[in-house]
């Protein structure tokens, strides 16, 4: 089988392949010497701690003894706390965490190294550039000239996914309405600051913008929400920047900046996940777009991985190609509807973060003044950013 890009979601769809017995090579765009650093995921969820244990075992656990489980939550409004709650045990009793916090390229430097335990190659400087699928399998051209013949092929590569546009799916869905500047900075070793989840609403010191600060092993995330009128060209500059993890974090951290993007978050997915002849599928950041509110990117990525892995494995054997295609069906029904249920999720998230709905201010309003006397209503602020605030979709083939 083949995978098309060496990101974490591809990386996992090779490792979900070899785990069951499917041999796989990764075809990949760039060069081995690449840089991936910058701010990506650093928020893992236990399910994905889970499923790559499953498909590598130790993988998951590798995350968890070099991340970290922050034990406070704390939430401020314009200037005072409202919310505040240390854990005894805040990853929970069982063997793996409810949640690491390790940077995205420390993650896929594990991933690697699964690969080489595995023995699965990756094809660097290979981009995928032509995907022809037909009844019988799929004939893909890469950049370096060859062509490539396999029974399916899963598109991981990424939001520009060249796999997404060569079997015609589209993307659809819309854009944040502010910006947001998301910064890593390095820890100060010597003298670090307490571990906590810190979110500032309207935060007085950065000219009453929201901030969010989360750590993760060696640095914070930090997160300025843009308002009204702000370049955010302006606010990501150096000296603006230092000026702000100043503010929010002490002088200590001044020279500690290391990574300073401004994003604009997409919430799109693509129109079908699967090509007509069932034989492509695609996951991860190919399939769909999400606001990083709630960290479901990469983590709705590795069960994508997980889950085309699995249709795969059992389509790649089947006596009967109706087998074979319900088997791909099925996956892109659960995943289409895992897509739509993480884009609401998140959509909810920025929607109650860029807040001009009437209500949604009053509510917080309503609760900033309650949360002195009533912690519930301080723990509403501190949890509305995030989300999912329903359960997920369970979906059947209607067979009950
Ligand atoms: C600021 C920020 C914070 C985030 N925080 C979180 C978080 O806390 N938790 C979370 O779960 N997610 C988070 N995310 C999202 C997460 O970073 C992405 O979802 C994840 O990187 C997607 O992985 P992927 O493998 O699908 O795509 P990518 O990481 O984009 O990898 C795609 C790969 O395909 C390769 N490629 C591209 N084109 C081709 C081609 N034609 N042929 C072959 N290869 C190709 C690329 O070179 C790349 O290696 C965050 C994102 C941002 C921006």
């Amino acid at each position: 089988m083949l995978v098309a890009g060496a990101g974490p979601v591809g990386m996992t769809t090779a490792l979900a392949l070899h785990a069951r017995g499917i041999p796989v090579t990764i075809l990949e765009a760039e060069s081995e010497d690449r840089d991936r650093s910058g701010s990506r995921a650093i928020y893992v969820h236990g399910s994905t701690l889970r499923t790559l244990n499953r498909v590598s075992p130790g993988l998951g656990s590798k995350l968890v003894e070099n991340g970290l489980v922050w034990p406070t939550r704390r939430t401020c409004w314009r200037g005072k706390e409202v919310f505040c709650r240390t854990y005894d045990s805040p990853g929970g009793k069982g063997d793996l965490p409810h949640f690491t916090s390790i940077p995205q390229v420390r993650t896929e430097e594990f991933m690697h190294e699964a690969l080489e335990d595995a023995g699965i190659e990756i094809h660097w400087d290979s981009a995928v550039e032509k995907v022809d699928s037909t009844e019988d399998g799929v004939t893909v051209e890469t950049s370096d000239g060859q062509v490539w013949e396999t029974p399916y092929l899963v598109g991981a590569d990424g939001g520009g996914s060249t796999v997404r546009k060569e079997i015609g799916a589209e993307f659809a869905g819309d854009q944040s309405e502010n910006s947001f500047i998301i910064a890593d900075v390095d820890e100060v070793e010597d003298d670090p600051l307490p571990l906590e989840r810190l979110f500032h609403y309207d935060d007085p010191s950065v000219g009453g913008r929201n901030v969010l600060l989360v750590p993760f092993t060696g640095g914070w995330r930090l997160d300025i929400q843009c308002i009204e009128g702000d370049d955010p060209d302006e606010l990501s500059s150096d000296e603006q920047m230092r000026e702000f993890v100043v503010e929010v974090m002490g002088e200590k951290y001044a020279d500690n900046l290391t990574w300073v993007s401004s994003y604009k978050f997409l919430q799109v997915m693509a129109d079908t996940f699967i090509d007509d002849h069932r034989r492509v599928l695609l996951v991860g950041e190919a399939a769909h777009l999400l606001a990083p509110f709630g960290a479901r990117g990469m983590n709705s990525g590795v069960a994508d991985a997980d889950e085309a892995a699995s249709a795969i494995a059992v389509a790649a054997r089947s006596k009967y190609d109706s087998v074979a295609h319900d088997e791909v069906e099925l996956f892109a029904a659960r995943r289409e509807k895992a897509a739509r249920y993480n884009l609401d999720a998140a959509g909810q998230a920025l929607e109650y973060l860029q807040g001009d709905d009437p209500v949604t201010v009053l509510r917080k309003e309503a609760a900033a003044a309650l949360a002195d006397y009533f912690e519930p209503a301080g723990e509403y602020l501190d949890d509305a950013p995030y989300g999912p605030h329903t359960p997920p979709p369970i979906v059947t083939t209607g067979n009950y």
